[in-house]
């Protein structure tokens, strides 16, 4: 197919406007590559540049799954590709043992907020010194705040419904999230409990798995999802994420164990019991109780929500409830922020020229708050704030429900 509607809704094209760069541009790569052509330094760099935010999946009016394509296409660079040893044991020590381990993520969030309460972080931006440091340097910039303390000490617990209990629901509670987002976590226990449901963190559950999908990983990601049906086996109402990203691995289970045969079923079972939480919030009866929080909001789409799970009017919804508060949406919002998981770090300068067109979107708004479903998106949105914004406030839409519940009168 070549009729090229995706072009206009690819980040990478609008920046570069390359056919190589863009969605038809590496279809047809792939394809090359499917009939036998080899897989070199310039192919694995076009595949690498894509952000896997599926903008073009949603665009394309024939429906090809881009996503699953550029998955497939990732994982087989994975086992062909011959890596330095120095780049091995970075990604090894990342994806087999930070993200899926409590422990260290609970060791090094602890240092990030040394590096950060010290006020060394301080100094190093001040003195510009992050510019020297390469590669560090920009992830540096990119850093997220260390928020003890850490969502990991409410694993395993249960928060009771307010009022009568209407669903019992288990929050995925993702796995840097725990560490950096450990407020926003917070935040949607509350806003579940003043909607009557009962909320558990169940043990053993770890991080989703959608950063190694991404990586092309599929095999580690396939040991996570064991683990986490495993963990959440109770009988749900629903499985709740507020991370759009990890809602769309989640929501993938059934796929990625489809050729388990101990898993298939089950793994189907879970998925369909995946729900994002502005997803859920929105298809129930919503408590109303808040107080007015007048403020002007702009909401940045997820694409890890709005095209791999397509959610859109749900988050939006959601912050038409809030009495007081004004919308206004943004040129594009649907185009990505850049962030697409660790791509920021990864591919720092298209990244960047990526974020600096969205935030033009945002500024044109004149919007004091931005509003998003993902903790990755409002990351790299604040980034954008410093460089670009207007002194924006960057929340989860959740947060903002959270606000305008807290003193608001009851009964
Ligand atoms: S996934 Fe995003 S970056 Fe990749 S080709 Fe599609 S629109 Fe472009
Ligand atoms: S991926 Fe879809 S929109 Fe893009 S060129 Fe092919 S058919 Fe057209």
């Amino acid at each position: 197919m070549h009729c090229g509607l995706c072009l206009n809704a690819c980040p990478t094209y609008r920046v570069l406007g390359l056919e190589m760069d863009s969605p038809r541009g590496r279809i047809r790569q792939m394809a090359q590559v499917a009939a036998g052509a080899p897989a070199g330094a310039s192919y694995i760099a076009h595949i690498e540049l894509c952000l896997a935010c599926r903008g073009c999946e949603s665009a394309c009016p024939s429906g090809v799954p881009y996503g699953r394509l550029v998955e497939a296409a990732r994982a087989e660079i994975e086992c062909t590709v011959v890596r330095g040893p120095g780049e091995r044991r970075i990604r090894q020590f990342v994806f087999g043992h930070v993200l899926q381990s409590p422990a260290w993520m609970t060791f090094l969030g602890a240092l990030l907020y040394l590096y950060q309460a010290s006020g060394v972080q301080k100094l190093v931006r001040a003195l510009g010194l992050a510019a020297l440091l390469g590669r560090l340097g920009e992830i540096e910039q990119l850093a997220p705040a260390a928020e003890p303390p850490f969502f990991f000490n409410k694993i395993g617990k249960t928060f009771p419904a307010e009022g009568q209990r209407r669903y019992r629901v288990a929050l995925m509670a993702g796995c840097i999230a725990n560490v950096c987002f450990a407020r926003l976590n917070e935040a949607t226990v509350r806003v579940l409990q003043k909607n009557g449901c009962e909320v558990a963190i169940p043990a053993g559950q770890r991080c989703c798995g959608a950063l190694h999908v991404h990586a092309g990983l599929r095999d580690q990601a396939r040991t996570l999802a064991r683990r986490n049906i495993d963990a959440l086996a109770d009988g749900y109402d629903a499985i709740l994420t507020n991370a759009a990203g990890c809602g769309t691995a989640l929501k993938e289970y059934g796929e990625l164990l489809a050729g388990d045969p101990d898993y298939a079923e089950k793994a189907r079972a879970f998925s369909e019991r995946v729900r994002d939480i502005t997803e859920f919030l929105a298809s129930i009866e919503l408590n109303r109780a808040m107080k007015p929080l007048p403020i002007t909001v702009t909401y940045q789409d997820s694409c890890h929500l709005a095209h791999g799970q397509r959610v859109r009017t749900a988050p939006r919804k959601l912050l038409a409830a809030v009495p007081g508060l004004e919308f206004r949406e943004m040129p594009l919002s649907d185009q990505c922020c850049g962030s697409a998981g660790i791509y920021n770090v990864v591919e720092n300068e298209m990244s960047m020229q990526i974020l600096e067109r969205k935030m033009r979107s945002v500024n044109r708004t004149g919007a004091q708050v931005i509003a998003t479903a993902n903790p990755g998106c409002a990351l790299q949105l604040r980034a954008g704030v410093r460089v670009h914004g207007n002194g924006q406030r960057v929340v989860h839409v959740v947060e903002l429900l959270d606000e305008a519940y807290q003193g608001a009168k009851t009964g």
